[in-house]
């Protein structure tokens, strides 16, 4: 089996990102400077926008978003409990109450119809996520947002590169966010950067995330004298800044981010060729609407039936022969914060339980061999058989 650790993740970072960061450390200018913007248009370039604003991470961006729309308690948000946690605490952030609603089996994405159902005089936003990248019912989700009067916030956090129906991921909310952590498609260490067209909501996050302090050059107190100073703070603002040092990261990545979703494509290819007939394995389906997949990790599904434990045993086989694997996601409503904060019961969302108990996450990057891929895929299917002969002992 397995004679080398194959992780989950793993960023992929060449000469290109050495000396990018190298010329930002020859510079001294390590944080407020060229490299941020450079890697703002190239972002605002990517998802067709007219404004990038980069900031300190995922979890930041979405924070700053939910403040600057002016969310706050005794507001509704509606979003998907099968998500990473940060997508909800944004919510929570700000004093605003989750409202979950259950996702589409196939997609992995919050229902269209029950987002409409769960909207009330309350609902400020829906705030949305494309589940590992997939893009499906954005347009939808724009046109509920559209008939309703309020905001749509794209978490695009796993999705930099999708393009769904001629739109890229991030642009179809009011504002999208991206996160860079390094097992996303490209990584600044650590960062994120937030896209919009809306001016007012570009220049309130701007501000949000340098300490509350006017953008340049338009400081918003007339013939005052301190506006626009660096010790002249108009909000309660954040230090959610991106270094010098993360953005030439960020550049060098974006420059590569076309050779990169290409490879995580072929990756993702080769899964599916060889998974397509292990028994009792469902593959991610995406659809034909999307022009460009991004894949953020490559989840697969046990079949309807298969208990928690089941799964997590196939989940430590995988482990036992060195092959990262993952449970991705655990139901965010189920999480010991979200049972103090809400207490909702287990079985409030079955189709986000049952899924979220039976998927795997399987080894998933750029330079992935298709030898690692092969022996992943048969080590999987061994795992899985074992279970079928324990079931029938
Ligand atoms: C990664 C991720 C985030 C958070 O990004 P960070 O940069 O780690 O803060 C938010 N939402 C989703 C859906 C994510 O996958």
């Amino acid at each position: 089996m397995a004679h080398h650790e194959i992780p989950l993740s793993s960023p992929d970072i060449t000469k290109h990102e050495e000396e990018l960061v190298m010329e930002v450390l020859r510079s001294r200018r390590l944080s407020i400077g060229p490299m941020q913007e450079r890697f703002e248009s190239l972002v605002a370039q990517r998802c067709g926008t007219t404004h990038a604003i980069a900031c300190s991470s995922g979890t930041a961006g979405l924070h700053m978003v939910m403040v600057a729309l002016g969310i706050g308690p005794g507001d509704e948000v509606i979003t998907t409990p099968f998500s990473f946690i940060a997508s909800a605490n944004a919510i929570l952030y700000v004093g605003a109450k989750p409202v979950f609603v259950d996702i589409c089996p196939s997609s992995l994405n919050a229902s269209p119809e029950l987002i409409e159902k769960a909207i009330t005089p309350r609902t400020k936003a829906i705030l949305a996520v494309e589940a590992f990248g997939n893009p499906k019912f954005f347009d939808e989700y724009q046109k509920i947002a559209a008939k309703h009067e309020i905001p749509l916030i794209e978490d695009s956090c796993e999705a930099l590169g999708t393009v769904y129906r001629g739109v890229p991921a991030g642009s179809f909310g009011r504002a999208g966010v991206f996160g860079f952590y390094p097992n996303k498609q490209i990584t600044t260490g650590e960062g994120g950067m937030i896209v919009t067209n809306d001016d007012h909501l570009a220049d309130a996050c701007r501000s949000l995330r340098n300490q509350g302090r006017a953008v340049a050059g338009r400081g918003s107190i007339a013939g005052g004298s301190t506006a626009g100073s660096w010790l002249h703070h108009e909000r309660l603002g954040f230090n959610y800044r991106m270094s010098e040092i993360n953005a030439a990261l960020g550049v060098a990545q974006m420059e590569r981010l076309d050779q990169l979703i290409e490879r995580r494509n072929d990756t993702a290819n080769r899964y599916i060729e060889r998974l397509l007939d292990v028994p009792d394995l469902m593959l991610p389906t995406i659809d034909p609407e999307c022009s460009v997949m991004s894949w953020f990790v490559f989840v697969v599904r046990l079949a309807a039936g298969y208990t928690r434990e089941e799964r997590d045993r196939v989940i430590a086989g995988l482990r036992m022969h060195e092959i990262g694997a993952g449970d991705y996601f655990p139901c965010i409503h189920l999480q010991p914060i979200y049972q103090r904060a809400m207490g909702l019961p287990a079985g409030s969302y079955p189709i986000a339980e049952s899924v979220s108990q039976r998927t795997i996450a399987l080894p998933f990057y750029a330079d992935l061999t298709r030898r690692d891929v092969d022996l992943v895929a048969q080590t999987l299917e061994l795992m899985i058989s074992r279970e079928n002969l324990a079931r029938r002992d």
